[in-house]
């Protein structure tokens, strides 16, 4: 996996404070579920070795903003000063207004042009596992045609490029999973039958 570099964009902060919202509960409880599953890879973080980052990001839909998960949180442990509220985004000069108290996660412009395209989703899960990228094809999901680094426009455009209106899961080639959801719930549980499945065709 590409070594973590930390952000590639710039954030203005608005408002300092630490969020409050019902759903991020709910995300807490998918961060720990993942983790448990092996969709969550940790690392220590490159600027401070003793903290454990972890590779994933969750967001969440709130009216015309969404939330999003910090830059190098650990999903397996998140608490609710882990969500970061984003007001504006300028993806050409690579600027992100934001409310919250840490930087967002790198993949925060991914996340907002899934829920530019896709006006049904509610929930974006990211995560990583090596065993629904081998078996993409066996469970027919639909899958980014090259590798791009983490962050990137490039990787943002080849996933908008092959999202459908009714994927429910879609691969990003060489890197990982995003799933998504009109709620934390079928967000996760796409993940947990992909997995099953999987169990099977191994048996
Ligand atoms: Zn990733």
């Amino acid at each position: 996996m590409e070594q973590y570099q930390g952000i590639k964009f710039n954030v203005r902060f608005l408002d300092e404070r630490v969020l409050d919202y019902p759903i991020q509960k709910e995300l807490i409880g998918w961060g720990e579920k993942l983790s448990k599953l092996g969709c969550i890879p940790t690392y220590p973080n490159p600027e401070n070795p003793v903290i454990i980052s972890s590779a994933g990001n969750l967001s969440a839909r709130i009216g015309d903003r969404f939330i999003i998960t910090a830059a190098g949180s650990n999903l397996g442990v998140l608490t609710k000063k882990d969500f970061i509220e984003i007001i504006n985004i300028d993806i050409h000069s690579r600027q992100i207004d934001v409310n919250g108290t840490e930087e967002p996660s790198s993949e925060t412009m991914l996340h907002y042009s899934i829920y530019q395209k896709r006006n049904d989703v509610q929930v974006i899960f990211h995560g990583h596992n090596q065993q629904l990228l081998a078996h993409c094809s066996q469970l027919g999901l639909k899958s980014t045609k090259k590798w791009y680094p983490y962050g990137t426009l490039e990787l943002m455009e080849s996933v908008c490029e092959v999202l459908g209106k009714d994927d429910t899961i879609l691969i990003m080639k060489d890197h990982g999973f995003l799933s998504f959801g009109k709620t934390c719930q079928q967000a996760g549980e796409n993940i947990i039958q992909d997995l099953s499945e999987i169990k099977n065709i191994e048996i």
